[in-house]
């Protein structure tokens, strides 16, 4: 194997040594229970508080409003049920709007919304991964507990009109939620301009560690708890707080945050790859050109399996993915490839590459030349390119 290329940031991200030396203090010196009354008690909990702060500083919000969970997917759920149940309990709102392209987090937590009484409308995306505004206006009603929108999608890239989505949603009384997990680190969040109600994001994808997460839920919003215990995150979410979990993420936020203006090299890096994987004869991007997370890259090649090119990519030292990292085990074609139209055989033949602060002008260089003879290899071992050249040479 001659290079190493990791280009699967999307799915989950290296921890950093910043955020490894951030938590060992509380591993090592700060191991005590938040919740005791003594000193090391006290030492723990100054460290929780001071991560709460500075995520409240980094993200734009009061640190009351910022409650700690233990990934992406147990934000979305608690958001989701824990609005729904409220709205219902409160006002009598049974109905749910969210889009087609979601993350399975919140697909099937709205699916398991749907089991309890719930009514969901699932809001198309037109061709580039943008939800329909005129189909989501519509689909809000009087009767509408919750929006919930992606903030940027995990699979195409495509980064969704959050604000003008929230305008509709208060328009109606209702919620908005956002799971930001692929746009923290990508998107400068301001949640004192956004005017969200609750978003849900995740530390791994943001050189955090997996098992922590949070949920912003806005001052005044009340939602129903989704695990009861303790008296941890003001009654909310119970369970001893993960201390040196809570502190890398403070950490990770921090410097998402400090390198927001290094996108601008990424992008550029991004629109590189774009343009050399698109020059391959009989493939075409996948999502938005312009409105795109900056590391996003995802490319359908025609006549081909996703999964075939990731293997020999792998072989050759650099990690994809056919989309999202849940579900790919799966053989079904991606649900967001099929929302925008893409056929299923074409579904079939995509692959995502996602790429970060620390991939290189040479990681792209060596991506550029390892994948044209990897696909042109494909194709000639594919029935469905013959039968193609076929079809051609009848015509
Ligand atoms: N939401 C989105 C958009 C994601 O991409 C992911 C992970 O891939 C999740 C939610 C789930 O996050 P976690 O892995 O922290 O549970």
């Amino acid at each position: 194997m001659s290079r190493f290329v990791y280009a699967d940031n999307a799915a989950t991200t290296p921890v950093s040594r910043e955020v490894i030396e951030a938590m060992n203090e509380a591993f090592v010196t700060a191991w005590g229970n938040p919740s005791s009354q003594h000193a090391k008690g006290y030492e723990a909990k100054e460290l929780v508080d001071s991560a709460r702060e500075s995520i409240a500083r980094t993200l734009g919000c009061l640190p009351a409003e910022i409650y700690f969970t233990s990934c992406g997917t147990e934000s979305d759920n608690w958001a989701i049920k824990g609005a729904a149940m409220r709205m219902r309990e409160k006002r009598g709102r049974t109905h749910i709007v969210t889009t087609k392209i979601e993350h399975h987090a919140v697909l099937h937590t709205c699916e398991a919304l749907e089991r309890e009484g719930f009514s969901v409308t699932y809001v198309n995306v037109d061709s580039d991964g943008l939800v329909k505004m005129d189909e989501l206006e519509a689909a809000i009603t009087e009767k509408t507990a919750l929006v919930a929108v992606m903030f940027a999608n995990n699979e195409i890239g495509t980064v969704e009109p959050i604000a003008k989505i929230c305008e509709l949603a208060h328009a109606k009384g209702a919620l908005m939620f956002t799971d930001a997990v692929q746009a923290v680190g990508n998107v400068d969040i301001n949640l004192r301009e956004l005017p969200v109600d609750m978003l849900a994001l995740s530390g791994h994808k943001i050189h955090a560690p997996k098992g922590i997460g949070l949920l912003f839920i806005r001052k005044g919003v009340v939602i129903n708890n989704l695990i009861d215990g303790g008296g941890q995150e003001k009654r909310k979410r119970g369970g001893t707080e993960n201390v040196p979990y809570i502190v890398g993420l403070a950490k990770a936020l921090e410097i998402a945050k400090e390198r927001l203006p290094e996108l601008d090299a990424v992008r550029r890096r991004r629109d590189r790859l774009i343009d050399e994987l698109t020059g391959i004869p009989y493939s075409k991007l996948n999502g938005s050109r312009t409105e795109r997370l900056p590391g996003n890259v995802n490319i359908g090649f025609e006549y081909i399996e996703g999964e075939s090119i990731l293997m020999w990519l792998d072989m050759a030292g650099i990690c994809a993915s056919t989309g999202s990292a849940c579900s790919s085990a799966s053989l079904d074609a991606s649900h967001v490839l099929l929302a925008i139209g893409v056929p299923h055989e074409k579904a079939h033949g995509s692959i995502r590459l996602s790429i970060s602060h620390d991939t290189t002008d040479e990681d792209i260089d060596y991506i550029i030349e390892t994948m044209p003879p990897i696909i042109e290899r494909l194709r000639e071992m594919s029935p469905l390119w013959e039968d193609m050249k076929r079809a051609l040479a009848v015509k």
